[in-house]
């Protein structure tokens, strides 16, 4: 039976797996022979920019296959891969978080390089990742989190590891992670090497470095660098102006409110918005999926990039024909709901009401910071809602959760039990391409039901780049960074109950591929940073 190894870049490397058993008469020979060689191929190409991720996750799936291949036969034999391998590296998604896309990546990639890789999966205690660390005698930790509070968690995480006497070297990753957070707010915790690793292509050199003879010398330069780093932010820091909040509110974006053009629904409530996935498919982003994938690019463009768009396209037809499926057996069981409320400000709360009682507050940051202020204008999104004490005139403010559904979760495990990473990731890619498109074609509709999206007439590119009166602000990010405001809008429309959505105890929303945030109708609804509150 011939096992070809590595479809798809069978330029490289071609192994009759096979063959090789009866050549080598031994299985585990194969694999800690020339398939351990093969992939080292493959990170090495990797590392140095010749081959793309998506060929390196292809790469590994075979692999898994070929080692499943032999597994048959290897009754009588014990391996020691694991006495080979490179290293131990433990990776975990913090407590509290759900993002797991990027750390998979790694640990592929790491596994293609070499390392042993002891994957916790996400949402992981403390405790639980500091007990298997200290069982499997790992070499190295990874953390990492999408989410602000993930960032937290890891200060708590680092905290805790120095406390205990723990000195191995840590790698931070994650969206919202990066070389200034980390030499800032976490290496100052932990007395260990804390290095961000800013993409998968970088991981396996730098754990070469921490686990070379030379590391000493490795993990002083970290130290050194994260000072310095540290030490111009806090210096510019110190110079930046923060006002206070009455003279930021004196500089609020101001509006006519006799004038202004405020939207009326035709009904508020809580209700769900329909939409097919033949029609939400329409509405997908396509350059946030290959980010993912780290080509970088915007799509259509990077399908015909110079250096990777024939990979780009693969992938592109791969996700296709996966889309195909996904809409032909209906797999993904996407929901929208949405809550239309009236609406009052006062300073940066609104409140919101039904049948003129107060049912919800929530609280919004204003912008204090010299560094964020435009033209003396001191923003915040409680500006865009007509104040309390203005008589005569109903103005709403709009909510929603989109989901993907936790069907993308459980058919990318399948995935994952089947020694598939590449399909795994991407159906979870697909599910948040999906969760955001759903937001986008669920917004639209929002707008007609509120009469002026009626008259848009905008293109589908026009729509994808947001390019309409309103915004739909999320919690977490820039405009509205408090992350625990959630709870509310889950309070308010009964998001579990209605459509199976949770929050964590970090209030990430699970499953992973889902969407949340405020509709401001208002016409100049923009968004801005809030800044250093
Ligand atoms: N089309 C993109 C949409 C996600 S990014 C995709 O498919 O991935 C844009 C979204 O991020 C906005 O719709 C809004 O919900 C959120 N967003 C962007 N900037 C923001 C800010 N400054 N404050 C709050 N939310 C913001």
């Amino acid at each position: 039976m011939t096992h070809s190894l590595v479809k798809g870049i069978d330029q490289f490397i071609e192994i009759d797996t096979e063959e090789a058993r009866l050549k080598y008469q031994s299985p585990l020979k194969v694999i800690e022979g020339p398939l351990m060689d093969a992939m080292k191929v493959v990170g090495e190409l990797f590392g140095s920019g010749k081959m793309f991720l998506p060929q390196v996750v292809k790469s590994a799936r075979v692999m898994k296959k070929a080692v499943a291949y032999l597994d048959p036969f290897m009754k009588n034999e014990t391996s020691n891969v694991e006495a080979k391998a490179q290293g131990k590296i433990l990776l975990a998604t913090v407590k509290g978080d759900v993002h797991d896309i990027g750390k998979n990546i790694v640990g592929v990639v790491l596994a293609c390089n070499g390392y042993k890789v002891i994957d916790m999966g996400v949402m992981v205690s403390f405790d639980k990742i500091f007990k298997k660390a200290k069982e499997e005698d790992v070499d190295i930790i990874g953390f990492s989190g999408l989410i602000t509070p993930s960032l937290e968690e890891m200060i708590f995480n680092l905290q805790e590891l120095q406390r205990e006497g723990y000195r191995n070297p840590i790698l931070i990753g994650g969206a919202t992670t990066s070389k200034v957070h980390t030499a800032v707010k976490l290496d100052p915790h932990y007395d260990g090497a804390v290095l961000h690793v800013v993409d998968a292509s970088l991981a396996a050199g730098v754990c070469t470095r921490l686990l070379s003879d030379d590391s000493n010398r490795f993990v002083k330069e970290i130290k050194k660098d994260s000072a310095t780093i540290r030490e111009s932010w806090l210096k510019s820091n110190a110079q930046i102006k923060i006002h206070s909040i009455e003279h930021a509110r004196k500089r609020k974006y101001n509006t006519d409110w006799h004038k202004v053009d405020i939207a009326v629904p035709e009904k508020t409530g809580v209700f769900e918005i329909n939409s097919t996935l033949e029609e939400i498919i329409e509405y997908i982003d396509w350059s946030p999926f290959f980010w993912a994938w780290e080509l970088k690019g915007a799509y259509p463009r990077i399908l015909e990039n110079a250096k990777y768009g024939e990979e780009a396209r693969k992938l592109f037809a791969d996700a296709q024909e996966m889309l195909g499926r996904i809409v032909k057996e209906k797999l993904f069981k996407p929901r929208a709901l949405i809550g239309i409320f009236e609406a009052k400000a006062k300073n940066e709360s609104v409140s919101v009401f039904v049948d003129n009682s107060e049912v919800e507050k929530f609280e919004f940051q204003r912008q204090k910071s010299e560094t964020v202020v435009n033209n003396e204008t001191h923003y915040c999104l409680s500006d865009f809602i007509i104040p309390e004490d203005f008589v005569g005139r109903k103005d709403y403010l709009g909510f929603f959760v989109t989901t993907a559904s936790g069907e993308v979760e459980r058919i990318a495990k399948e995935f994952e039990q089947n020694g598939d990473d590449y399909n795994a990731i991407l159906v979870k890619a697909l599910g948040d391409r999906i969760a955001e498109a759903l937001a986008e074609i669920t917004h639209k509709k929002v707008r007609e039901l509120f009469g002026f999206g009626r008259s848009e007439n905008l293109s589908k590119e026009d729509i994808i780049k947001e390019n309409y009166r309103g915004i739909r602000p999320a919690p977490g990010y820039p405009s509205c960074p408090v992350h625990e405001e959630k709870l509310k809008i889950w309070k308010l429309l009964d998001v579990e109950k209605r459509i199976g959505v949770k929050l964590t105890e970090n209030f990430a929303m699970t499953p992973a591929s889902s969407v949340s945030g405020y509709y401001f109708n208002h016409p100049k609804a923009k968004y801005f940073h809030v800044g250093t509150q």
